[in-house]
């Protein structure tokens, strides 16, 4: 028997497919009403676009990727995440040279060949949104209410943290200053902080490690060191998140540790699963577009790992809903397809192949959850008419079929 991949999952069970398709409508929804419009971007990419965007030194592009080399001798790889992509399709379009704001949501399979855990998959899912063109920090906050509004709408309950990661002004002269006090606790660090003063030292600051972490508590804040712009769009972002009432808090360790992201960085996080479990990311990205060779254009997005969210997920009550059909004898089966075929233009409709009796078609009704049983026999074939049941109101009546 073959099966499935280690670490990629089907969706099918009724529990998982039911809550997959709604977090799917709810987060769309709400990226269409906030104005963003939806974008595919193929799976397969040159691996130089992760390589580029991602980080060589991410343990995502160095130890994560599904890359291998095509028929066509191309370097290639499966997308480990969306964002990359979403750029190099905006560059490609030439929408960095139109100039104005362009709004996009996108989702679809992700892949990172990890050990795979508990709510970690070598193939998940993410739902995300990029938004081009404003440097405003209004934009940052309009996408942490399209967070919330997402997890409301969806009954999870979260915490937000929020950081700012300074830009080309304030972040080089706190690195050097954060690398100075690295080297005064260098011995007493962990081997991955002492890697990532190398390559990137910020990323220390967010080490799990928890001798690490007490050690650093002492080290410099960027939140203490920011030029007069950066310091006042944080304060202008509390402040509408305030008049917004979306309840915030500060996390200076909350870093990204790429040179293309600026500013804005915040998490929503989730007790519930796990302890401090990210269940949505992201931040301003202001210099990734030129990093990719197009015109500087400030950016600014995040994005939602949809299996780790699905068991958080309030799913609203199911009503009965649609038309079950079903035949009583042989000769009213066509009728019976027939029928089903019209009431399908504008309601769900199923419909019983073979002629069975009424026990038989009532109990498929139910469990089809269908709010009407509605059933073709001799006597109703003989008078044109059909029996319907409303299995929500315990109603049945015979009519006509010309006006049912
Ligand atoms: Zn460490
Ligand atoms: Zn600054």
């Amino acid at each position: 028997m073959i099966k499935s991949l280690r670490g990629m999952n089907d969706i099918l069970e009724e529990n998982e497919y039911k809550r997959f398709t709604y977090f799917l409508k709810v987060a769309s929804s709400v990226a269409e009403k906030y104005g963003f419009h939806y974008i595919e971007t193929p799976l397969l990419e040159e691996t130089s676009l992760f390589k580029r965007s991602v980080g060589e030194s991410s343990d995502i592009v160095g130890k994560e990727m599904y890359q291998f080399i095509d028929k066509g001798e191309n370097d290639v790889c499966l997308r480990p995440e969306g964002t990359a992509g979403v750029v190099r399709a905006f560059i490609q379009k030439k929408l960095d040279r139109a100039g104005g704001t362009h709004r996009f949501f996108y989702y679809g399979p992700m892949f990172r060949y990890e050990r795979p855990q508990k709510g970690r998959l070598r193939e998940f899912h993410q739902f995300g949104v990029e938004s081009f063109g404003l440097e405003s920090v209004y934009e940052d906050a309009t996408m942490i209410m399209m967070v919330a509004d997402i997890l409301n709408e969806l009954g999870i309950g979260y915490r937000l943290q929020l950081n700012s990661l300074g830009d080309q002004n304030c972040m080089p002269q706190y690195r050097d200053n954060l690398v100075s006090f690295i080297e005064s606790v260098e011995d007493k660090i962990c081997e991955d902080c002492k890697r990532r003063k190398e390559t990137n030292p910020i990323r220390v600051l967010d080490c799990k490690n928890e001798h690490c972490q007490a050690l650093y508590e002492n080290a410099p804040k960027l939140l203490n060191a920011l030029c007069e712009s950066c310091e006042s769009d944080f304060n202008k972002l509390k402040k509408i998140l305030d008049a917004n009432n979306i309840a915030y808090e500060i996390d200076t360790n909350l870093v990204r540790g790429l040179d293309y992201y600026s500013k804005t960085a915040f998490e929503f996080v989730s007790d519930n699963i796990g302890s401090q479990s990210a269940i949505a990311g992201g931040g301003r990205y202001d210099r990734l577009v030129e990093f990719l060779d197009g015109r500087p254009t400030p950016a600014v997005g995040f994005a939602m790992g949809i299996e780790r969210l699905m068991e958080l997920i309030e799913m609203p009550n199911e009503n009965r809903n649609g038309y079950y059909f079903g035949a009583m004898d042989d000769e009213a089966v066509n009728l019976i397809i027939t029928t089903t075929q019209k009431k399908r233009k504008s309601d769900k409709a199923t419909c019983e192949y073979r002629a069975r009796n009424l026990k038989a078609h009532l109990k498929n009704a139910d469990k089809a959850n269908a709010r009407y049983c509605c059933i073709i026999g001799s006597n109703e074939l003989e008078n044109g008419t059909i029996w319907v049941k409303d299995l929500e109101e315990k109603r049945e009546e015979t009519v006509k079929l010309e006006d049912f």
